[in-house]
């Protein structure tokens, strides 16, 4: 890890994918915010993460209210200093087949995962110009990539935090601002937990690697992305599968 930037803001991060990358980030002696909608769940995990020797917040922030998430911004600023790490995390699901899918369905998924994607990098991103240093993480999915049935607003708000990715990317690069996406496969967590049993078996049989993926698995590679070994990486989409999209 470097040894100036100490900061990390993890969103959607008080269970699943979001706080095991707030574990692996904490182990490495990142500061952690602990960004979540469900307060008391955040709050739990940052007094786990404080076990680690570093500091750790929680805050409550809905990602797609703009006035939450400059108070994530403020907040972290003044009580960590900067925002060096910010991990894009927080994502839902409503899954229907479009002739059913609603309005309302439709506009959650969007403004949660592709607008709150757009807000937390823009609002992060002002604080990280101003030290030339940063480093962005969106949680995608191979669904944006494969478009998957039932799945017309996930598919597409992930399609969008992709292209985000490139967009933030370009333009930031000149500040040594890096800003990468990874698109994990079937990953076990609470959000996959209530899919039937025959549709987690008809992933599996499409994994060639015969297993499905853990929360730890997305981590390290959020790991390896804001380490000074990714320092030349950006603009990219890490596939994180086990070869459920090749
Ligand atoms: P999860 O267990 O449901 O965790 C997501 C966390 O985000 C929850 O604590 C959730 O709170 C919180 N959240 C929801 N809406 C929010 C909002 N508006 N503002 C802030 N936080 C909010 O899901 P996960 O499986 O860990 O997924 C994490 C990310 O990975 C998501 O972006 C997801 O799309 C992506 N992903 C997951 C898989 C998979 O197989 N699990 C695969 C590909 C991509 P609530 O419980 O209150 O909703």
């Amino acid at each position: 890890m470097y040894e100036l930037y100490k900061n990390a803001i993890v969103t959607g991060s008080a269970r699943g994918i979001g706080k095991a990358i707030a574990m692996k980030l904490a182990k490495k002696g990142l500061n952690i915010v602990v960004s979540d909608i469900m307060y008391d769940e955040a709050k739990q995990t940052a007094r786990e993460l404080e076990d680690f020797g570093i500091k750790a917040i929680a805050i409550k922030t809905d990602v797609s209210k703009v006035e939450d998430v400059e108070n994530l911004i403020r907040i972290t600023v003044n009580e960590l200093g900067s925002v060096d790490f910010l991990i894009n995390n927080a994502g839902i699901t409503r899954d229907n087949l479009t002739l059913r899918m609603s309005e309302q369905e439709w506009d959650i998924v969007i403004d949660i995962n592709l607008k709150g994607t757009f807000l937390c990098s823009k609002f992060a991103a002002k604080e990280m110009m101003k030290n030339r240093f940063g480093r962005i993480v969106n949680i995608a999915s191979v669904s944006g990539i494969l478009g998957t049935a039932g799945q017309a607003n996930y598919a597409s708000s992930k399609a969008g935090v992709i292209a985000l990715t490139k967009c933030f990317a370009r333009e930031y690069g000149a500040r040594n601002i890096t800003v990468n996406a990874i698109a994990p496969g079937f990953i076990l967590t609470e959000m996959t937990e209530q899919l039937s049993e025959k549709v987690k078996e008809g992933y599996l049989s499409q994994i060639p690697l015969k297993r499905v993926g853990t929360p730890d698995d997305i981590a390290e590679v959020v790991n390896f992305l804001i380490s000074p070994s990714a320092s030349y990486i950006t603009g990219t989409v890490i596939n994180v599968s086990g070869g459920l999209l090749i």
